[in-house]
């Protein structure tokens, strides 16, 4: 890298340093089939991109990658701030790599436009794994909606398949939408929960508890562990309630302490067992083309809204209507369809 010296305004000496050339995308795609990480962490920042003339040169680079078959598997952990999910994160993902495999830590965090940073961009987190040569760590997408977030990081997943990651762990921060978002595009989904005070069901979601193929009470250790596997009892009796799922797995509920590493080991042999059972089943495939059929379906609606709300003529007339329906003059429906009417004459 060159460096140039320059005076500013205070006649300050300065060194700025010139950015490194932009690659091109054989250069992205020769690189991250090589699993070259720093290539790959610029070819995830081309995905990122909201320019229009990244966008191209991105669906170029992805199309390349998805020619390369992995087979890899993806996974999904969930919890609330302080269960424990970066510190998990870094012992499972240590015991990973050290069995051999490559991983891949990903976070689908909505948030990170508001407070300025996503909570895995704190340098703090995981300081074992960021200096594992076969961990890739990379923080949230920033992004103003879920979709254009999620959106991204699916396409950040096939990227690092194509670096040869074999397992891709996708965090999220247990609020609104977001663990839906992630729950459709890994293959196995894992929540994190902490022991209360005989208290386990309350205030947890229905649709986690139906989407999880694991619960997991971390912070098992010492006082509490007792209450742990109370927890752990109760949680079970509750997924019995649930109707069976199609992948034909039954959910499993474990215990575990992430800062004594125990219980961790058993949740990889776990998923093997999930992976063994939902292979089998075809289960394992057909989600996964459904998977992509979803985005698909996604990222179209994303598209047309995004359209509908930059029309001029929408832009203009939404501000009124919203006005007109708030106070009956006008139905909601009526109000609609005439906005719809407007989108598609300047469409013309
Ligand atoms: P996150 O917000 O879900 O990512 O949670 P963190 O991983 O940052 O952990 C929150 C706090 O819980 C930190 O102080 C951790 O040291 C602590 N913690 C995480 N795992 C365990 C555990 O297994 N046992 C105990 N006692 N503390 C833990």
């Amino acid at each position: 890298m060159s460096t140039e010296k320059n005076k500013d305004t205070k006649g300050v000496l300065q060194v700025r340093k010139h950015r490194k050339k932009k690659p091109s995308v054989e250069e992205l795609t020769h690189g991250v089939l090589n699993g070259d990480k720093s290539i790959l962490a610029r070819a995830i920042t081309l995905v990122e991109s909201t320019r229009n003339d990244d966008l191209k040169q991105a669906y170029t680079l992805i199309e390349n990658c998805l020619l390369k078959k992995s087979n890899s598997i993806r996974i999904g952990i969930t919890g609330v701030p302080g269960v424990g999910k970066s510190t998990f994160i870094e012992i499972f993902g240590k015991t990973l790599t050290g069995l051999g495999k490559k991983v891949a830590v990903l976070a689908v965090d909505p948030t990170s436009t508001l407070s300025k940073g996503s909570i895995l961009g704190d340098k703090t987190r995981m300081q074992e794994l960021v200096k594992d040569p076969n961990a890739f760590i990379r923080p949230s997408p920033s992004g103003k909606s879920l979709g254009g977030v999620a959106r991204k990081t699916r396409e950040t997943i096939i990227l690092c398949e194509a670096a040869g990651f074999d397992i891709i762990l996708i965090e999220t921060v247990g609020v609104g939408q977001s663990e839906t978002a992630v729950h459709s595009m890994v293959d196995f989904f894992l929540l994190l929960k902490l022991a209360g005070a005989g208290d386990e069901l309350q205030g947890i979601k229905r649709g986690i508890m139906e989407m999880a193929d694991a619960i997991v009470i971390n912070k098992a250790e010492g006082d509490n562990l007792k209450r742990a596997e109370r927890a752990q009892v109760e949680f079970e009796r509750a997924l019995q309630l649930y109707p069976p799922k199609v992948n034909g797995w039954t959910p499993k509920v474990s215990t575990c302490s992430a800062i004594d590493n125990r219980g961790i080991i058993e949740i990889w042999e776990m998923i093997i067992q999930f992976l063994d059972t939902t292979r089998d089943h075809g289960y394992f495939e057909s989600n996964r083309q459904n998977q992509n059929k979803y985005w698909l379906m996604q990222t179209i609606e994303e598209l047309l809204k995004q359209q509908f709300y930059q029309t001029t003529a929408v832009k203009e007339h939404l501000e009124s209507m919203l006005q007109k329906v708030a106070e009956d003059k006008i139905s909601p429906f009526r109000a609609a369809e005439l906005l719809m009417n407007n989108y598609k004459k300047e469409l013309k």
